[in-house]
């Protein structure tokens, strides 16, 4: 069946109500996106896709969570595009609604607020962001919630899938599903990289090849604690900080390890001790005009 591109909340419900019907389906599942899609989104729909009777995709460049007017305005916006691809993974629905749709009494009074989870890493540099960014995924969540029942006349199952790739949006996205008791359950799907290791990212097509080149670094200082991880060796983040610090073209900004839910540092396995239990290598870096994040689970 042909994708179908929706703009409104309220066709949005329709059109999902209407497929779960048609297709006797009992699971919607809701991937969350700003478009420029690249091989990472195409991921997450093919998963969505594979689990559910009926996927739909958002698509929505969300200004609440940029704090940089620049950014935004030259963030891509290619829906065409985004389309054929999303046809391609055989996603029924793509939800793109104008800023007037999901904001029609201009900025919101209420916000979701992300708490100290929300302050620290990325929150720390982009104050807001996350606020922002809890707020609209608050509303999309509530725009997909399937509007009748499962063909066998329970509840339609809800999921909606988020990236690794973004480790705090994704923690954040869980407490806040969690905290506020949203019926859906959360799907996380692992970074999808270039051959060379570089996180695929919307971003990524505003560096220049020089640029490009550099941001390896990041991968590879990820990839080095990942191997030491898994030799049960002691992690030595200064040596791998060291590693990034030596590329010029590379401004580093955090590089850690830490506990994933809270994020909080685990500074004391990381030095002298073999790496032991659970943790997130996280980094972020400017690169040329680009901010850059990375991270890698370590399990040991
Ligand atoms: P964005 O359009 O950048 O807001 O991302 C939409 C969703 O795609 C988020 O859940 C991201 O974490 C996820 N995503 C972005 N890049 C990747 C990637 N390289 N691998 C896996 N998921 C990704």
């Amino acid at each position: 069946m042909a994708i179908k591109l929706v703009t409104t909340a309220a066709e949005l419900r329709a059109e999902g109500a209407r497929l779960l019907k048609e297709e006797g389906g009992s699971s919607l599942g809701f991937v969350p996106t700003m478009g420029a899609l690249h091989s990472g989104h195409a991921t997450l729909a093919r998963t969505a896709v594979a689990a559910n009777d009926v996927t739909a995709v958002s698509i929505f460049v969300n200004p609440i969570q940029f704090g940089d007017a620049v950014d935004l305005d030259r963030y891509p916006r290619t829906l065409e595009a985004d389309m054929a691809l999303l046809d391609a993974e055989g996603v029924d629905l793509v939800f793109a609604p104008s800023v007037e749709e999901v904001y029609p009494d201009g900025q919101p009074l209420v916000r979701v607020t992300s708490g100290p989870l929300g302050e620290k890493w990325e929150g720390a540099s982009r104050p807001g962001h996350f606020d922002g960014a809890l707020t609209v995924v608050a509303k999309l969540l509530h725009y997909g919630l399937p509007a009748g029942p499962a063909a066998d006349g329970g509840a339609a199952a809800y999921r909606a899938y988020f990236g690794q790739k973004d480790a705090q949006q994704l923690a954040l996205v869980r407490r806040m599903v969690a905290d506020l008791n949203f019926p859906v359950e959360i799907v996380a799907v692992p970074t999808v990289r270039a051959d060379d290791g570089l996180a695929l990212s919307s971003r990524n097509r505003f560096l220049s090849a020089e640029e490009r080149e550099a941001a390896l670094v990041l991968s590879r200082a990820l990839r080095l604690l990942e191997q030491r991880a898994n030799a049960h060796e002691p992690l030595d983040l200064p040596s791998a900080v060291g590693l990034v610090r030596s590329q010029p073209l590379v401004e580093l900004d955090y590089f850690d390890v830490v506990d994933p839910r809270t994020l909080d540092p685990l500074a004391e396995n990381c030095q002298d001790t073999p790496f032991r239990g659970e943790g997130l290598a996280i980094i972020a870096a400017k690169v040329g005009p680009v901010r850059l994040i990375d991270n890698i689970p370590l399990d040991s």
